[in-house]
C-alpha cells in the first residue's frame, strides 16, 4: 500500500509545504490517521501544524543521526488524527554529520518503518533541494508527489528530479514511484493556462486533475498555525486541497 509519500521539488516556494501540511489535515479530517513528517530544516510545515518550532525539546534530528525512535518524538497535533514529527534548524547539521555513515541514504526509511503500521497516510515534506535530506524523503517514501509552480520555469528543474527519483528508484528504493504531479498557485492569466497546457502535454496522466488556485488565505493561514480548513473552510484553496484529498484516496 502506498502510504508513505513525499512532496518534493528541489525548486523553492513552489507549495511544498502547502500541500504538505493541507493535504495531511485534510486526510486526518477524513478520519485517515495521518502523520506529517517535516524533512525541512526551516521547520515551516512544523509551524504549520501549530507547534512552535522554537521550543522542541527535540526534533527530527535526533532521529536521523542519533538514532532516537521516531515514536518518542511524534507529537499529536490540534487536531483529530494528526500527527506531527517536527524539525528546526538543528536538522542542519545532520546533512554533516552522516557524511561519514554508511547507509546513511536509509535513515529516515528506518526511523519510519517501525512505525508506519499505525498510520493510514505519511506525507514527508521535503527541503527545496536533492541534498541528503530529499534522499533520505525519496528512501522512505513509496511516492512522490511533485508540486509544480504554475509559472513560466514551471518545468526547469524537472527533469533532474525526475532522474533523481529514477536513481533512487533503481538503487536504494525499488518500489519508489510518481504518485502525481500538482499544479499550484494557478492564476487566471493566459500564462498560468499555458503552463497547465504544456505541464498537462508533457506528463499526461501522472498530472493531478486538482489544481490549486493562487489563494491569500492560503498563505495567510500558516501565521496563525492553523491548516485552511480550519482557519477557512470557504476558501477555494480549502476546497481545492480536499478536492486534492478525494482525487489521492480514490486512486488508492
Ligand atoms: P520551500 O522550497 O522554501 O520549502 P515550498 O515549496 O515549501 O517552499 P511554500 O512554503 O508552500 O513552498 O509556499 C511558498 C510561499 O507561497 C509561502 O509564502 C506560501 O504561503 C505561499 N503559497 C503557497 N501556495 C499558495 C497558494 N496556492 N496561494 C497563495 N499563496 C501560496
Ligand atoms: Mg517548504
Amino acid at each position: 500500500m502506498g502510504k508513505i509519500i513525499a512532496i518534493a521539488n528541489q525548486k523553492g516556494g513552489v507549495g511544498k509545504t502547502t500541500t504538505t501540511v493541507n493535504l495531511a489535515a485534510c486526510m486526518a479530517a477524513a478520519g485517515k490517521r495521518t502523520l506529517l513528517v517535516d524533512l525541512d530544516p526551516q521547520g515551516n510545515a512544523t509551524q504549520g501544524v501549530g507547534i512552535d518550532k522554537n521550543a522542541l525539546e527535540a526534533s527530527l534530528y535526533e532521529v536521523l543521526v542519533n538514532e532516537v525512535n521516531a515514536a518518542d518524538l511524534i507529537q499529536a497535533t490540534q487536531w483529530e488524527n494528526l500527527w506531527a514529527l517536527p524539525t528546526n534548524r538543528e536538522l542542519v547539521g545532520a546533512e554533516i554529520e552522516l557524511v561519514e555513515v554508511e547507509k546513511r541514504e536509509f535513515r529516515l526509511r528506518t526511523a519510519l518503518q517501525a512505525i508506519r503500521e499505525q498510520y493510514d497516510y505519511i506525507f514527508i515534506d521535503c527541503p527545496p533541494s536533492l541534498s541528503l535530506l530529499t534522499l533520505n524523503g525519496l528512501v522512505a517514501a513509496d511516492g512522490v508527489l511533485i508540486a509544480l509552480q504554475c509559472e513560466y520555469y514551471a518545468l526547469e528543474g524537472l527533469s533532474e528530479l525526475l532522474q533523481t527519483i529514477m536513481l533512487v528508484r533503481d538503487n536504494l528504493n525499488p518500489k519508489l514511484s510518481v504518485k502525481g504531479v500538482l499544479l499550484t498557485m494557478y492564476q487566471h492569466t493566459n500564462l498560468s493556462k499555458q503552463v497547465m497546457e504544456d505541464v498537462r502535454e508533457h506528463l499526461g496522466d501522472r498530472v493531478y486533475e486538482t489544481i490549486i488556485p493562487r489563494n491569500v488565505a492560503l498563505s495567510e493561514a500558516p501565521s496563525f498555525g492553523q491548516p485552511i480548513i480550519y482557519y477557512d473552510l470557504k476558501s477555494v484553496g480549502a476546497q481545492a486541497y480536499l478536492a486534492l484529498t478525494r482525487e489521492i484516496i480514490s486512486r488508492g
